[in-house]
């Protein structure tokens, strides 16, 4: 993926990372792995862009019905990368899910504003229309950024090590850029899941509604594949306008206008930051925010 680094700013120093996310199919299912393991797959704009290759491709195969999204190792992911070697917030990629300009040479609000409409915002919504079913598959960390994965799929599965929360409330946000939170799980829950920014465990994600099925740690692929393959056999089409049709109500419901509205707040929050302490996280990073997670 080429990427033109900001000529005002230094290059970020991106590892040598041979791949951030791989690629494979099982018969008719086509599993997208996040791989940055090392960094419990923290998604940087690398990552973003060969999920949205990796979705492509698979959208693209007649033989694929069903896609699956997974994490290397551990976790399923920490969250937007605040804090990894390969970070490039500083990168503009060719845009992809907007026609928005890019961020890079920008300043300000506008540049984060810029950076997550394209990279977060419109991403989520991109992937929430692909019109063929995915599946998460999380186990261990599912945590902010992360959750913005999960949540554009269709179905989750969850190994008992599986936990989910969103900490941005230590940043002073009102929770990741895709603010679905309140339609994944009941308002008042969603508030005390926001307001105190602890782990859900994957048992009470599961009573609460957020997601399909809790396996033991050891059946997480083969619980994932059964329910892949059984709705594998289902007509293409028939799934496609399925999804469709429960994505519409969702969206009767609110949830796009509740996503696009909350975005403004979002980036209240990171401008607030920046004027009051010259940071759009408040001074957080990976090892402050995971310190106080619990
Ligand atoms: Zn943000």
């Amino acid at each position: 993926m080429a990427a033109a680094p900001d000529d005002q700013r230094p290059a970020p120093n991106l590892e040598a990372e041979a791949e951030v996310v791989s690629y494979s199919t099982e018969g008719p299912v086509a599993f997208v792995t996040l791989a940055r393991a090392g960094f419990a797959n923290a998604q940087n704009g690398r990552m973003t862009y060969a999920i949205d290759d990796a979705y492509h491709r698979a959208v693209e195969d007649d033989s694929v019905k069903v896609i699956v999204l997974r994490g290397a190792g551990k976790h399923f992911s920490a969250g937007h990368d605040i804090g990894s070697p390969g970070r490039d917030v500083d990168l503009d990629y060719p845009r992809v899910a907007t026609l928005h300009y890019g961020h890079a040479d920008k300043a300000g609000a506008e540049r984060h504003y810029a950076r997550e409409n394209e990279q977060y915002l419109g991403m989520c919504r991109r992937w929430r229309e692909i019109p063929k079913p995915i599946i998460a598959s999380v186990r261990g960390a599912c945590v902010s950024g992360g959750l913005m994965l999960a949540w554009t799929c269709d179905l989750i599965v969850a190994s008992d090590t599986a936990f989910f929360a969103d900490a941005v409330i230590r940043m002073g946000v009102p929770g990741a850029e895709w603010f679905a939170h309140p339609f994944v799980m009941p308002p008042r829950i969603a508030k005390e899941f926001l307001m105190t920014g602890d782990r859900m465990p994957a048992s009470r994600a599961y009573e609460v509604g957020m997601i399909n099925r809790v396996v033991p740690d050891t059946d997480l692929e083969s619980a994932t594949l059964a329910l892949a393959s059984r709705i594998a056999e289902m007509p293409r089409f028939g799934l496609a306008l399925t999804k469709r049709a429960v994505n519409f109500a969702e969206d009767q419901q609110g949830l796009r206008d509740t996503i696009d509205g909350t975005y403004h707040m979002h980036h209240l929050a990171h401008a607030h930051n920046e004027l009051t302490t010259e940071n759009h996280l408040a001074g957080q990073n990976a090892r402050s925010m995971a310190e106080k997670l619990k």
